[in-house]
């Protein structure tokens, strides 16, 4: 099937006129775009569909009209009220009786009484907000008819495996959607009949006619749609959905791919009563033809610009105004479970069912009702079966028997309480433990470790191993995460040789940075983009950064950052790149040079290996994380007692090479000397001396940072 133009109805009971959020919306998507539309009322929102539809058939043109109310009920429910298992003949039923002013005052729970009229007993609809009660309209949920289920199949399909649906039975209080429906069928049947033979509502008809009608389920793209609301804070989160839901929709038929989500088993004998929700089971096709909205985030030309005067700068006032100057740089895509380990969230992740999903068993032994038991030996009497993990006992364990339970499983109906296995004793008929027990003993309450719906992870955190346990266990499939950051590693230098399998005459050297660097980009989780080595030649450094901005989303470089004649790094980043040279008063350091070539932030690091090292610890790691959604980072040090001397001068702070002795004690490389390469891999990490001066003898607190709070793996 394909089509011109996409509508979607987000559909309101409200029964006043209303605007804005909870109100009705209309999205509709064709060649001209995409727009949406809010009306006060349901009848403003029928008279705009016939318009809709008529400028449709008069352009000879085809539109999919999508509502985000049910047009069935489980299956049963059409039969029992009109005689026919047909949806139709409830709408015809319903549109009969449905009175729905101008205003949006209507009559539907007096419509929904009658319904509940037509069944023996206590009828399906339940839920009654208004003040006066109204005979036949129980206004808490009570039990359903004989044969009714408490969803339809489409609806378990629509929201997933554990996820409860919202009950069409209930028509009000938080979460209802049955009123929608009732009064919506109301609607669909008029437009059927306005409109005879050119409107067909899949799947309970054919889709040969110019306009089809469907039910959809917005909160499929709920994770887009609060991406979309994230970036424009204005926007209603109805207004959203009917935004994205046309879209992807409209794309989908574009492709030629929308009759691939209008299969479900039609021919199955609930459909005729029940319906379909069109993506039921495809949500993921649905959420992959969502249009790309966003634009990769840009970081603003003059972000690194220090102003001016300013001279040597403490390390703390760089690393704010780095902080003030970075946000995320990297798109957003949605990622499966399985494959998010390293991944940092772009949203929060809420719990798709609680964890445990119902109260069960702590512990191997026997499960019974509390209130049966009482002080001194107890005696109760077992029930034929058992309950284990993955093995629900169906029946009711009857006040003062007790059932053989396993950890794990489910507490069957009549049981609050468990009796550890080894503190009782078992003659084949009946259990004997000592009382009194605990109420509920040995058991888990529901939810009691997250509940449905709750914040399960926070937006910026990266998912390690536990976090995958938890996400799975909350059976959330997939999350929105950040693409991971790209990190460009470029060395540059005449004297530089690229590998040490390369010769080298004795005044050029290895390349020592670019296999550190890149390493402490994987180390740190992120791609690491090889830049290879330019010689100072600016167009051959030009190059490389071209190469760079187009594979990394942001670059580092060492070598020739300074300010002097060999220092082409800066120069050219000067000319071209919107330089802007940090003096950093940190030994060992010397300029940090900051620039965006091509809008790719640059980060250029000394060329000297310990410096290029110190600098990309301090500095870079927590820019980057921040770049790459997880936020700002400060690395966890410790305060050990010194086991060096040194008399420390005021003005810059000092990072030295360290490790721990075996009394806990920091201890640092013998030699300070920039070029001593060694000292970095001697070491196990940093101590940071203050700003200040600060004279050191054995003994002395000094602030020690491992190399693994540092991100060094
Ligand atoms: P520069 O920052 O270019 O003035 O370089 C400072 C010192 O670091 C010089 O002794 C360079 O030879 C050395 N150096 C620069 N790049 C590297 C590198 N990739 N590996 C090892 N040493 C380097
Ligand atoms: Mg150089």
């Amino acid at each position: 099937m394909k089509v011109d133009r996409v509508a979607i109805l987000d559909w309101s009971t409200a029964g006043k006129p209303r605007l804005g959020k909870d109100s009705i919306w209309l999205g509709i998507v064709d060649s001209a775009g995409v727009t949406a539309e809010n009306l006060p009322t349901r009848s403003e929102a029928e008279a705009r569909l016939e318009t809709l539809i008529a400028e449709t058939l008069a352009g000879g043109q085809r539109l999919l009209l999508g509502v985000d109310f049910n047009l069935g009920h489980p299956a049963g429910f059409a039969r029992h009220l009109t005689g026919e298992a047909r949806a139709q003949a409830v709408w015809a039923w319903l549109a009969a009786r449905v009175v729905d002013g101008p205003d949006n005052a209507h009559n539907l729970p007096h419509v929904a009484a009658e319904a509940n009229a037509a069944f023996p007993g206590q009828g399906p609809f339940w839920g009654n907000a208004r003040k006066a009660d109204i005979p036949g309209l129980p206004r808490t949920r009570s039990g359903l008819p004989e044969g009714l289920a408490a969803a339809r199949e489409a609806e378990t399909a629509a929201t997933g495996p554990g996820a409860r649906p919202k009950s069409v039975w209930q028509l009000s209080g938080a979460g209802a959607v049955g009123a929608q429906g009732l009064m919506g069928m109301a609607m669909v049947h008029r437009l059927r009949a306005r409109f005879a033979g050119q409107l067909a509502v899949w799947p309970f008809e054919p889709t040969d006619a110019a306009v089809t009608v469907a039910e959809v389920y917005p909160s499929m793209l709920s994770a887009e749609c609060k991406a979309l609301c994230a970036a424009n804070p204005a926007m209603a989160m109805d207004e959203a959905q009917v935004r994205l839901l046309a879209q992807a929709l409209y794309a989908l038929s574009a492709q030629g791919d929308l009759t691939a989500l209008m299969d479900p088993s039609q021919d199955a004998d609930f459909i005729a009563e029940e319906g379909w929700i069109l993506g039921a089971g495809h949500q993921m096709e649905l959420r992959r033809a969502v249009p790309a909205t966003q634009e990769p985030p840009r970081l603003r030309d003059d972000c690194f610009a220090m102003p001016q005067g300013v001279d040597w700068v403490p390390v703390d006032d760089a690393l704010n105004r780095l902080r003030a100057a970075l946000k995320p740089i990297t798109m957003q895509e949605t990622c499966p479970t399985t494959q998010a380990a390293g991944r940092v969230l772009a949203a929060e992740c809420l719990a798709r069912r609680s964890n445990p999903p119902r109260p069960n068993s702590a512990v191997d032994g026997y499960g019974f009702a509390h209130a049966a038991t009482g002080e001194g030996p107890q005696r109760l009497p077992l029930v034929d079966g058992r309950a284990a993990a993955g093995q629900p006992f169906d029946g009711t364990v009857p006040q003062g028997a007790a059932i053989r339970i396993l950890t794990g499983a489910i507490l069957p109906d009549g049981v609050d309480t468990v009796v550890l296995e080894e503190d009782t004793a078992n003659d084949g008929a009946a259990v004997v433990f000592d009382g009194p027990v605990k109420p509920r003993a040995n058991t888990r309450k529901a939810g009691e470790d997250v509940t449905q719906s709750a914040l399960a992870l926070p937006m910026g955190h990266r998912l390690r191993a536990p976090d995958l346990a938890l996400l799975s266990a909350l059976g959330v499939p997939e999350v929105q995460a950040f693409r991971p950051l790209r990190v460009g590693v470029l060395s540059t230098g005449d004297e530089i040789i690229a590998a040490p399998d390369l010769p080298a005459l004795p005044h050029q050297i290895w390349d020592a940075n670019r296999p550190m660097l890149l390493t402490l980009a994987q180390n740190w989780g992120y791609q690491a983009v090889d830049l290879g080595h330019a010689r100072d030649d600016p167009e051959a450094i030009a190059a490389r950064l071209n190469d760079g901005a187009a594979r990394a989303d942001v670059i580092l470089t060492s070598g020739g950052a300074s300010a002097g004649d060999e220092d082409h790094v800066s120069a050219l980043l000067r000319a071209r790149g919107a330089l802007s040279s940090w003096r950093i008063a940190l030994k060992p350091g010397r300029p940090l040079a900051l620039a965006l070539w091509g809008g790719t932030p640059v980060f250029g690091l000394p060329g000297n290996p310990v410096a290029a090292l110190v600098c990309a610890l301090i500095f870079a790691r927590p820019a980057f994380s921040l770049m790459a959604g997880a936020g700002w980072l400060t690395p966890q040090g410790f305060t050990v007692p010194a086991a060096f001397t040194k008399s420390k001068k005021p003005g810059r702070r000092e990072y030295l090479r360290a490790r721990l002795n075996t009394d806990g004690a920091a201890e640092v490389f013998a030699s300070e000397g920039s070029g001593r390469i060694s000292g970095l891999s001697w070491a196990d990490g940093l101590v940071e001396l203050p700003d200040e001066a600060m004279d050191v003898a054995p003994g002395t607190p000094v602030k020690y940072l491992p190399y693994s709070s540092l991100g060094v793996v």
